[in-house]
């Protein structure tokens, strides 16, 4: 059994109306309809127990709202998220309730979710404290062995969010999440702030404390060197959608749909530098007003006459390696 199952996992943002809307509403007189924005739309994936699965697209593209409906911070609209072998979605249920708080997120910005008031120690221990994963207790010498687990003295529990820099602020926040001792980390462009130094520091970090507590990550990143070096198996996003999965080798050795191949391409750092940089042509669409077909369509360079009406659907194409694109399609049919 996979330690996550995510199945046919949407979210839609209705759009508020707005104050001119409202008014005329409370006045019984009738305005048109918002659209709503599909955030994600029908999104499955597997995570094996100590696996880091790294989540890319663009911004926009739906890879924090899954995390954060993962995470239970944002509800989802339809779908299940079974983790360990519970629907996590189904708050009435007990034994899904204690499963959802061992999952933990980790932010870009962890002193953003810091009270400046509190001591280090307090931040540390308020979230296990009031679930009673901490006793009252043990709390001195709990966060003195999570500050240590993350390379931090334990003199820092008195210290205030302020008296931190950077780098040690991601590690409080990592503090904070593993104080929860949790079974899968969600960490959402937890390293995208820091300077690339740090950033180096802070990955080793998290492989280290991978093997320590035997954890399991959800590593999103817009940076594909970073996502290249900490993960297992590679999920790409474009507009709400996964659109290619596979083992990193695959992904970054035989990419097969046209934006992972694109973003690739982009990027700098892992470029084949024979090929001249081609940086991908256009905007990413409004998920107010998808394009029709294969949403890449108006961007992508190998196009077919199917792809502005047919949307694609994932499929295999060897071993683990699904992709959503006609291009397998037409292989399969001249085959
Ligand atoms: Fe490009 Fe068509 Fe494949 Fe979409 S389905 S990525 S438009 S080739």
């Amino acid at each position: 059994m996979s330690l996550l199952e995510i199945k046919n996992l949407q979210k839609t943002f209705s759009t508020k109306p707005d104050l001119l809307a409202r008014g005329l509403e409370s006045i019984g007189l009738k305005t048109n309809t918002l659209p709503a924005v599909q955030a994600v739309r029908d999104v499955s994936f597997r995570v094996e127990k100590g696996e880091v699965l790294g989540l890319i697209g663009e911004s926009g593209c739906g890879k924090s709202t899954i995390a954060r409906m993962i995470a239970g911070i944002t509800p989802a609209t339809a779908g299940e998220i079974i983790f360990d072998g519970q629907n996590i979605l189904d708050q009435s249920s007990k034994q899904a309730q204690t499963a959802a708080l061992d999952i933990q997120m980790v932010f870009q910005d962890a002193a953003a979710a810091m009270n400046p008031r509190y001591k280090i120690r307090d931040i540390i221990a308020e979230a296990p404290l009031f679930h009673g994963r901490m006793k009252s207790s043990e709390v001195n010498d709990r966060v003195a062995e999570i500050l240590e687990a993350v390379s931090l003295s334990p003199d820092f529990a008195d210290r205030y969010p302020h008296q931190l820099s950077g780098g040690q602020r991601q590690r409080i926040g990592i503090a904070r999440a593993l104080a929860m001792k949790p079974r899968l980390m969600i960490c959402d462009e937890s390293v995208a702030a820091l300077d690339v130094s740090i950033q180096a520091q802070v990955i080793n970090l998290f492989m280290d404390l991978r093997e320590k507590f035997g954890l399991t990550y959800i590593f999103i990143s817009h940076d594909l060197s970073v996502v290249r070096h900490i993960s297992d198996r590679v999920a790409i996003m474009y507009l709400g959608e996964v659109v290619e999965t596979a083992t990193k080798q695959e992904i970054f050795l035989n990419p097969a749909h046209p934006y992972t191949r694109a973003l690739i391409e982009q990027n700098p750092s892992i470029k084949n530098r024979q090929r001249e940089h081609q940086p991908i042509e256009g905007e990413v669409p409004s998920p107010l007003k998808p394009p029709s077909g294969c949403y890449f369509h108006p961007r992508c360079r190998s196009v077919l006459a199917s792809c502005s009406v047919q949307h694609p659907a994932l499929q295999t194409i060897s071993g683990t390696h699904q992709v959503a694109c006609h291009l397998y399609n037409a292989i399969e049919s001249y085959s």
